[in-house]
């Protein structure tokens, strides 16, 4: 499917409108392949919904990031004379109405997508094409965001996977010997292509689809002093590309290295990765030429970076699998009867790094600075909310949505339902992280607490991290042996009842 237009019949379309998303890039995008092999005239749209990715509790960061990367998309559609509209609507509600409009008013043959798969984006998909039915348009989405469609990969008796190890083994059993080969970039069009495309047109109501992204769209700006660091991250597909092959030279001693926070171990492809700016094959192709074109092959470190994509692809087929998860509610339904605490204090303690025990401290620092946080971390800050102050994940799934640069739903809700043991294959209740140990075993000489917490900077390595009592940092905000006790037997009750 992904590149099966014959020689015979390309571009059987006149006029083809790429409708891009989460899949900002030129190189390796699957919609946008096709409909450059299946048009003679080829436009690209972009519809902002700032009200449901409001509601989706999309932040600012992740937001400029998209927004940013979608100005260097448009410089480089622009390069192949090939126009990129933009729109800004409130809401998905609105989107199908306004692709019928754009698609009559610029004369559309085919509209062609990279498929989404929490289920607002499902809905509102399935809405565009009933939409373009009448005129009559073809709509056609493509898998791309995942190595395979979501939904294709079952267990025996047809259901999606619900635990990771034997997803993991029925993928390599049937696509171990897949190449995953990118697709090229679509080919230049001449400059005459570029004009036969009006400036703008006029929607119903206030709105313009534009060709030029507003100003204020592409230079994104985050006001708040502590978010000035997101824009130290580069955008755009170059920019992930160099990350990508940064990480190549890295990747063999991946999995030694990627638990230590204070090393520049891992990839730090996720933003790239969500927005599209880098494709999954992409990735995957680089792994596989480091371990002999295998899944479990020479490299222990590609073979762990692999193991983590395949993280990636489970958390996207759960969401399509199973769409409770997309309704804020626990994969586990007897987890919401979780006596979840309210204590307001404590949860602004944990959002500005504020809880007296270093770690935590140090990781949600490095969130709110720099709008990422490394793995471990993450796992360390969701299991100390959930499990040492009892608070609901959700809230922290939330925060987490708001600041990341990374923020994706299935990843985020997978994560947290993980630590929060309310998930599938989800960490066992009785098993909770205990952050003192976390610190000593993967930050030993605290030089990665140290970077963000300068109030501890001249403690000395073996007190950093559970310091005496100090001016200008908190104690501890809980006993971490009591309030692991009490959250085990909170949930060791619900499995009673
Ligand atoms: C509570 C919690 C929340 C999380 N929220 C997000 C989120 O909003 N967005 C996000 O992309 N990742 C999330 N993750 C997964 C993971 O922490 C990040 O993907 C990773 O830290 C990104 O850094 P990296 O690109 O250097 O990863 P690398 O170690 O280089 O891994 C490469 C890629 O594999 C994928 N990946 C790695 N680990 C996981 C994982 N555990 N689950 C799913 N995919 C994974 C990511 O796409 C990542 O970019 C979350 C994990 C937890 C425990």
């Amino acid at each position: 499917m992904r590149n099966q237009i014959s020689r015979k019949s390309e571009r059987p379309y006149r006029r083809g409108l790429v409708w891009l998303r989460n899949d900002l890039r030129v190189a390796d995008n699957t919609a946008l392949y096709r409909a450059d092999r299946g048009c003679r005239q080829l436009a690209a749209v972009f519809i902002a919904c700032p009200q449901t990715w409001a509601s989706h509790g999309d932040g600012d960061n992740v937001v400029a990031f998209r927004l940013r990367t979608l100005a260097q998309l448009q410089r480089q559609l622009g390069d192949r004379h090939i126009p990129l509209y933009f729109l800004e609507l409130p809401a998905f509600a609105d989107v199908p109405a306004a692709i019928a409009q754009i698609v009559r008013k610029l004369e559309i043959d085919a509209l062609f997508a990279n498929a989404e798969y929490p289920l607002n984006e499902r809905r509102r998909d399935a809405q565009v094409r009933d939409a373009l039915k009448e005129i009559p348009v073809p709509v056609e989405y493509s898998s791309d965001r995942t190595l395979i469609p979501p939904g294709s990969l079952t267990t025996n008796s047809g259901d999606g996977f619900k635990v990771f190890t034997p997803f993991k083994r029925a993928f390599i059993a049937r696509h171990g010997d897949e190449p995953f080969s990118p697709l090229p970039a679509p080919q230049a069009r001449s400059a005459d292509h570029g004009a036969q495309w009006p400036e703008w047109i006029a929607l119903p109501g206030d709105n313009n689809l534009v060709r030029k992204i507003p100003q204020a769209v592409g230079d994104y700006s985050v006001a708040d002093g502590d978010r000035e660091h997101v824009l130290d991250w580069p955008v755009g597909e170059s920019a992930g590309a160099a990350y990508l092959e940064d990480f190549s030279a890295k990747i063999a001693d991946y999995h030694r290295q990627r638990d230590f926070p204070a090393a520049d171990a891992t990839s730090r492809l996720s933003p790239y990765l969500n927005c599209g700016a880098v494709s999954i094959r992409q990735c995957v192709q680089m792994a596989l030429a480091e371990n002999g074109g295998r899944w479990a092959g020479s490299s222990d470190g590609a073979n762990t970076w692999l193991n983590e994509l395949l993280w990636r692809e489970f958390y996207q087929h759960l969401v399509l699998n199973y769409p409770r998860v997309c309704c804020n509610k626990p994969f586990k339904p007897e987890t919401d009867a979780v006596p979840w605490s309210e204590d307001a204090e404590n949860f602004a303690r944990w959002c500005a790094g504020n809880t007296g025990v270093p770690i935590v401290d140090a990781a949600m620092r490095q969130l709110n600075e720099t709008g990422w946080m490394h793995n471990r971390l993450r796992m360390v800050v969701a299991s100390f909310l959930t499990k040492n102050l009892l608070i609901d994940w959700r809230r922290g799934e939330r925060y987490f949505m708001e600041r990341l640069v990374d923020a994706d739903f299935a990843a985020n809700n997978g994560g947290w339902q993980w630590a929060a043991s309310t998930g599938t294959d989800a960490a066992p209740y009785f098993r909770v992280f205990n952050p003192y140990s976390q610190s000593k075993k993967f930050d030993p000489g605290g030089e990665f607490i140290r970077a963000f917490l300068p109030e501890l900077a001249a403690v000395a390595a073996k007190d950093i991290h559970c310091p005496p009592p100090l001016e200008g940092y908190p104690s501890p905000i809980c006993d971490v042996h009591k309030s692991r006790k009490y959250a085990i037997d909170v949930f060791a009750n619900l499995k009673s009842q």
